[in-house]
């Protein structure tokens, strides 16, 4: 179901807000950052970025852009460490992009998951945005466990509080170090690289698919015992598809925050998501001028969205790869 229907109440709050121009600039979204809070914010991006008259509609480029993660003028923040904490560092990078025109010419959002994780450097930093917000421009904290936040940072938001939601099947864990790997060897330098990076890109969904199903099936097995076979394939199947583009989602967007990570040292830029990787990136940057940098973030953008139309995964990969070749 979607997250508008779960939590109607909330959502019309927001619409509401959206169509008399009375939206705040800060909210703090009480929920799951993997599941119904983080539909809501995808919802609520959505109104910010469709462009149908009637919004969200679901199937514009903007809203396609948001449920990819990948709209252009949104930034998502969470922890990726294993310390699970988000940094100073990477909320001063979001603060700054905030500060920024959108590249849209419309509204900006930061997104931040897990808003928990921020230590005492990292509210801070924040702080200062949402005393002084810049124009259009909306800032979605996210967290399970508002206590932990700071009370001047809880104090600035405007609190929603969502019904409890649905857990993970799978850790980033088990996706983020191969697709580092991955990352670390963009751009290629050949067709042949290219064929490779997109071998490697479709193994990495492959055995997240695996990983899936059979915690889904577990699931299943422990709840659905009565279902007979056809049926239980059948909701296996949707469950798995389901949960699996929402893991593809985070996979891109990891992506494509690195590749906006060059486009912003290709432009003389230095407040990066990926700063750990900061001499890499400087690397990547050296080979790109800015239009080639802003091309290969477009070209990461587009291959989401020809993955959900029929064409085979490894076929998507490999022509966008071949694009970036440089
Ligand atoms: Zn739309």
């Amino acid at each position: 179901m979607d997250a508008v229907d779960l939590h109607a109440e909330a959502w019309e709050g927001i619409r509401r807000g959206y169509e008399a121009g009375r939206l705040a600039h800060a909210y703090l979204i009480v929920g799951s950052s993997r599941g119904n809070a983080l539909h809501f914010v995808e919802s609520f991006l959505k109104l910010l970025f469709c462009k149908s008259a009637e919004r969200p509609c679901n199937e514009c480029g903007g809203c396609r852009r948001v449920e990819t993660h990948k709209h252009i003028d949104t930034m998502w923040l969470e922890p990726q460490s294993k310390a699970r904490q988000i940094k100073a560092d990477e909320i001063r990078a979001l603060v700054h992009r905030m500060s920024q025109t959108s590249f849209e010419g419309g509204w900006k959002a930061g997104v931040i998951l897990n808003a928990d994780c921020m230590n005492a450097n990292s509210a801070n930093a924040l702080l200062k945005t949402l005393e002084e917000p810049p124009q259009k421009s909306i800032l979605l904290l996210v967290t399970d466990s508002p206590q932990a936040l700071l009370p001047t940072i809880i104090s600035r938001c405007q609190k929603i509080v969502l019904s409890a939601g649905f857990a993970s099947n799978v850790s980033t864990e088990a996706w983020r170090l191969p697709l580092m790997n991955i990352l670390h060897d963009f751009p290629p330098a050949n067709g042949l690289a290219a064929s490779r990076l997109a071998v490697q890109l479709k193994g990495l969904f492959d055995g997240l698919k695996a990983e899936i199903s059979t915690a889904v099936e577990e699931d299943l097995g422990r709840s659905e015992e009565s279902l007979e076979e056809a049926k239980l394939k059948e909701i296996l199947d949707a469950r798995t598809g389901a949960r699996l583009k929402e893991v593809q989602a985070e996979v891109f967007r990891v992506m494509l925050d690195w590749q906006r990570d060059v486009l912003v040292l290709a432009s003389g830029g230095e407040y990066l998501i990926h700063s750990e990787h900061k001499d890499t990136l400087a690397k990547q940057a050296e080979l790109h001028t800015q239009g080639s940098a802003l091309q290969a973030v477009r070209i990461l953008e587009e291959l989401t969205q020809r993955l959900n139309r029929n064409i085979p995964d490894l076929q998507v990969f490999d022509e966008a790869l071949r694009r970036l070749i440089r």
